[in-house]
């Protein structure tokens, strides 16, 4: 394949249009010159996958889809360049490793791990600015997490940054995953995304294929139909993913894989449920039996962490074992009612003895969260908890 811009006009005509929509979180740079010329550069650096493992991914979610194989992604919430180290890296990688092989015991068939690394460094967020009143950390691809006004401010020589964080950490994946674990990060920062890409010609239309990632998806707050990313997906060959909370309606789902699965490609989309463990037996059901209806076969995969999040009484971001776990249970059994295959999990692991989330086997309390809470956004699960839950989805796949 030719990397993108290649000279191809219509192709092009395509990224221009999809990419002049309006996109939300996006960094406003204070010198988009600088900006412009960061992509420019990158149009010829070295990509970090390349698309003969991206189809060796998207012919492996097509089992998922089918229900002969598992889904599991995970890793940080957030990557950083000062934790994009040989020991952390490796514990991530380890942890899921462990989790994929109790999996794949109790499911009785292959599991798929797709690592959130070596790229995931752009944070959507919901406030513009922090309890300081400073801009908002965006992830270490924008600005940095100091609080300063200096610190925050975006600095388009970051995505230089992350590229080569990225590339570091992939060399790493290779070395340590033996070919078998795909990495993947949120579609956020559009004028990343658009600067490491291949022309596509290989499908019945123009496409480009990510040179950043095997696996893409689009977060919670970024899935505007109107929107940028929705668009930019819709050009992509890479499988896609998209986040759903309680807010989507059936309809909307149905419009989704409408728009990002055009030709009915088995497992070419994954929908993240993401409901909280209160809502999700009431509003998934409806939502599957609208995309079964419509004859797409999906990767239906479950996020049980981003719905479950709250503060604890000593005013930590963090989430309860029993409900990350009780979101699963109650994914499950919406599939299992509803004769679907409750295809995978994502969730926000780490290798490393932190303290961010409440309870699991040791039973962290709120008083050890401030020992070792290290997150550079959300509360992780630590490696202690992430055997436990590995434990809890192996019953119920062998229920
Ligand atoms: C995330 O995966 O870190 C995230 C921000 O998720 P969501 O878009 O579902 O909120
Ligand atoms: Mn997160």
């Amino acid at each position: 394949m030719r990397r993108f811009p290649c000279g191809d006009r219509h192709l092009t005509r395509l990224l221009t249009e999809a990419l002049a929509r309006p996109a939300v979180q996006q960094p406003c740079w204070p010198d988009p010159e600088r900006a412009a010329a960061v992509v420019d550069h990158l149009h010829s650096a070295a990509p970090i996958v390349s698309p003969h493992e991206t189809a060796r991914l998207t012919e492996q979610l097509a089992a998922v889809a089918r229900g002969q194989a598992f889904l599991l992604q995970g890793g940080d919430c957030a990557e950083t360049f000062a934790d994009n180290t040989e020991p952390h890296l490796r514990a991530n990688l380890e942890t899921l490793q462990q989790m994929a092989a109790v999996l794949a015991e109790a499911a009785g068939m292959p599991v798929v791990q797709i690592a959130r690394m070596a790229g995931q460094y752009a944070k959507p967020r919901s406030n513009p600015v922090d309890g300081h009143g400073l801009p908002v950390y965006r992830g270490d691809i924008i600005n940095s997490a100091d609080a300063t006004p200096e610190a925050r401010t975006p600095d388009p020589d970051r995505m230089l940054l992350a590229h080569a964080n990225a590339a570091g950490a992939m060399d790493l994946v290779r070395e340590l995953g033996g070919g078998e674990v795909y990495v993947s990060h949120e579609m956020l920062l559009l004028d990343y995304e658009r600067a490491v890409l291949w022309a596509d010609n290989t499908g019945t239309e123009p496409r480009v294929a990510s040179g950043l990632a095997h696996f893409l998806w689009i977060g919670e707050r970024t899935r505007q139909l109107d929107g940028a990313h929705i668009a930019f997906a819709e050009l992509l060959s890479n499988p896609i993913g998209l986040k759903i909370g309680p807010g989507v309606t059936p309809e909307l789902a149905a419009e989704y894989v409408e728009r990002l699965d055009p030709h009915g490609t088995p497992g070419r989309l994954t929908l993240v449920s993401r409901m909280g463990h209160e809502l999700v037996r009431d509003v998934l059901p409806p939502i599957v039996d609208k995309v079964t209806a419509s004859g797409h076969e999906v990767v239906w995969q479950c996020d049980p962490m981003h719905g479950n999040t709250s503060t604890s009484g000593n005013g930590y971001k963090t989430r309860h074992f029993d409900h990350v776990v009780s979101e699963i249970a109650g994914f499950f059994d919406v599939h299992r009612g509803l004769g679907t295959h409750p295809g995978g999990i994502h969730v926000e692991v780490t290798g490393e003895d932190v303290t961010e989330c409440l309870g699991g086997a040791s039973g962290i309390a709120e008083a050890d969260l401030p020992a070792r809470y290290r997150t550079a956004c959300d509360p992780r699960l630590n490696a202690e908890q992430s055997l436990d839950l590995a434990a809890s989805v192996a019953e119920l796949l062998l229920d």
